[in-house]
């Protein structure tokens, strides 16, 4: 069975780069690759309903982006769960489509390309992103002159690798000639790695690729802590491109004082060109996005019904696009209008999510708890000590278990500095060892947190 789900994945791959993310998401990916039977691949989709509007509709793409993987196959058969026995797996096809895929060999990775569906067109700009969107367009605009490296940071789901593939296409628009490249930080580390075993030719290719490149942008930066011998090659690539006046990018989910684990002269190059944050969208700019989205995929949704959606999500913009995509599925499911009611079922599914989704706020309220004080006076102003230790742990737990800028948790407890912060959490962080009594409460309000 792991080859048909194999090729299935690899397919789906290519499928997310060539289609809307909304078909992609609601149409294709939850399909399910159920048999090769000679030169087809047998789909199934949840109902009948939906396996005619796949077939219809995406049978071109996805037999396409198949041949493409695996030429000895040349057609698909959707099915319905009611023909799922009739199609699954038996001795004798299946075997002999395996090993014709085993022939052909496996696509390049394409998680690292550019991806033409983020661009700056449909990136929407509103107050919290607007730095970043300005400081991206610049160096697409002049690439390696500007802003060198440019550094984005903020939380999960903002954009930033949006923004980064924007970049990479735009520049691929204005210099066709320049070598763009993208990568995770998580694919630098493991070709790192790999070129560390490798023959030398092989590791060569690594020099090559990385430092050929016009254009280089590590997306999630912060997975190189505690990595020295990667963070040293990574301080070598830097260096050779910058000295050669290449563009660097990099992408973080807090700023470079904040990587913890890191080479000071690394962290130090992070810093040499333009910080840039972003930070979660006000109403205004989420409806824009919803709107934006929504005309993508020429959908009509009646604006109050969009800022019911606004009003519901606020801190990361992809759990907003999936609830769209979920409002749009039901929607033609049904065959009707999106409605507030529509937003209500399809909001179901994702509370069920969001309530063990950790937020600073149900930290906050855990401790409040915990110690008996007031919201008020644990994010406010008070020093008494009664107040302070609360305070300080309730910022330890936080960055313990979420991922927020530091300057972030200082705005949440009344516009603190972000230094405040670093020190109200090593000072927990170094207390634990001996004071039984933070331990405790630490552990206690994570395990309330984390129950509720
Ligand atoms: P991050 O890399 O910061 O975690 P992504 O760039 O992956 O976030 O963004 C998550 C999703 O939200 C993507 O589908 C992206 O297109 C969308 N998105 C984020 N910001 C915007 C924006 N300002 N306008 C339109 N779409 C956005
Ligand atoms: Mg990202």
């Amino acid at each position: 069975m792991d080859s048909v789900k194999e090729l299935w994945n690899k397919m789906l791959t290519g499928l997310e780069i060539e289609m809307s993310a909304i078909n992609f998401d609601v149409w294709v990916k939850p399909l399910e690759p159920v048999n090769i039977i000679d030169d087809k691949l047998v789909l199934m989709a949840s109902n009948e309903n939906i396996c005619n509007f796949v077939r219809d509709k995406f049978k071109e793409p996805i037999q396409r982006v198949m041949t493409g993987i695996n030429p000895l196959l040349s057609d698909i058969i959707f099915i319905g769960p009611s023909e799922h026995d009739t199609y699954k797996p038996d001795a004798e096809s299946y075997p002999q489509a395996a090993k014709a895929e085993e022939e052909t060999p496996a696509p390049k990775s394409e998680v690292n390309v550019i991806n033409p569906k983020y661009n700056f067109e449909n990136f929407v700009v509103g107050s919290s992103n607007k730095f970043m969107y300005a400081a991206a367009r610049a160096v697409a605009e002049e690439p390696g002159i500007r802003y060198n490296p440019l550094f984005v940071y903020g939380g999960a789901g903002l954009g930033k690798t949006h923004i980064m593939h924007a970049i990479g296409n735009a520049i691929k628009v204005s210099y066709p000639t320049k070598k763009v490249l993208y990568v995770s930080s998580e694919t630098f580390i493991s070709e790192f790695i790999a070129s560390i075993r490798a023959t030398k030719s092989e590791s060569s290719n690594f020099r090559e690729k990385y430092r050929g490149a016009d254009v280089l942008m590590i997306d999630d930066i912060q997975f190189i802590t505690g990595r020295p011998e990667t963070q040293d090659q990574m301080f070598h690539t830097f260096n050779e491109l910058y000295q050669a006046n290449k563009q660097l990018i990099f992408s973080s989910d807090r700023p470079p004082k904040e990587i913890s684990d890191i080479e000071e002269r690394l962290r130090s190059r992070f810093e040499w060109g333009l910080i840039a944050d972003v930070q979660p969208p006000d109403l205004e700019t989420r409806i824009a996005i919803l709107q934006k989205k929504a005309q993508i995929e020429k959908y009509n949704i009646p604006t109050e019904v969009l800022t019911f959606m606004a009003e519901r999500l606020s801190n990361n913009i992809r759990d907003m696009e999936s609830l769209l995509n979920k409002v749009i599925f039901l929607s033609r499911l049904y065959e009707t209008e999106p409605s507030i009611d529509t937003v209500t079922e399809a909001l179901k599914d994702y509370a069920d999510r969001s309530e063990e989704a950790i937020s600073a706020d149900s930290v906050i309220s855990c401790a409040c708890k915990y110690f008996n004080v007031s919201r008020e006076d644990l994010v406010g102003k008070k020093k008494s000590r009664e107040i302070v230790e609360p305070r300080q742990i309730c910022i330890y737990v936080i960055t313990e278990l979420l991922a927020l800028p530091l300057a972030t948790i200082g705005n949440i407890f009344g516009g603190r500095d972000h230094t405040t912060v670093m020190h109200a959490r090593d000072k927990v962080a170094a207390s634990l060892s001996t004071n039984i009594k933070n331990k405790v409460a630490v552990q206690d309000i994570k395990d309330m947190v984390l129950k509720k």
